[in-house]
């Protein structure tokens, strides 16, 4: 099983990804995650990466598609991976489809979280207080925020196209969004069993 997890900056993807994790045995490929651990070790992928990344740019397609097929290729036995901040622009989509069909998988479906701005800032500033992560200062959300409407958002009617698109109201605590994300899960494998 394939799925992605899509939303805003500070929607509440990883939060509800480690869920899954726990409860329905997927892998989770956070490529925010695997960005972040990149730059805490030093490597030159870091360094590269740093900068781009606090001011809360997106990195470049050619790097993330890289971390995530090697992370796909290095699970053959998972039992399905969930996807938390990739694909964020319709290339990595694309580069993600043709990754997935090689292998003889495709996506199964796209939950989206649907928070408002107001929410998302209120969010952020409370992380940004408690954790001190840079890109969580409220120019870098700014540009985050921007970056997800112009970028990001386009992959909506991408999935809609292809039927894989379900709603969920990210406005609710955080067990009530993980009890409509298993709706959505179980339909998809009812779905997959007829
Ligand atoms: P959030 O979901 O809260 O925005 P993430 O942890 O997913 O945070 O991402 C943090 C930063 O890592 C992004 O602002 C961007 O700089 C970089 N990043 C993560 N995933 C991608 C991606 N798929 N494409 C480009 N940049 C990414």
């Amino acid at each position: 099983m394939n799925i992605i997890l899509f939303g805003p900056p500070a929607a509440g993807k990883g939060t509800q990804a480690k869920t899954l994790v726990e409860n329905h045995g997927l892998v989770q490929l956070s490529t925010g995650d695997m960005l972040r651990a990149a730059v805490a070790s030093g490597s030159e992928l870091g360094e590269r990466v740093k900068q781009i990344m606090d001011r809360g740019d997106l990195v470049s397609d050619d790097i993330v598609i890289a971390l995530i097929e090697d992370r796909i290729e290095s699970s053959p036995d998972a039992a399905g991976f969930i996807y938390d901040g990739f694909p964020r622009t319709v290339p990595q989509a694309e580069a993600l489809d043709a990754a997935l069909t090689k292998r003889d998988m495709g996506i199964d479906s796209v939950i989206r979280l649907k928070v408002d701005d107001a929410a998302l800032m209120e969010r952020i500033k409370t992380r940004f207080a408690e954790q001190g992560r840079k890109d969580d200062n409220p120019d870098s959300f700014k540009v985050r925020l921007d970056n997800y409407n112009e970028q990001t958002a386009p992959l909506l009617p991408y999935y809609a196209a292809q039927g894989k698109l379900a709603e969920v109201d990210g406005m609710r605590a955080i067990e009530d969004v993980s009890a409509q994300i298993a709706d959505v899960l179980d339909m998809v494998t009812n779905a997959a069993a007829c």
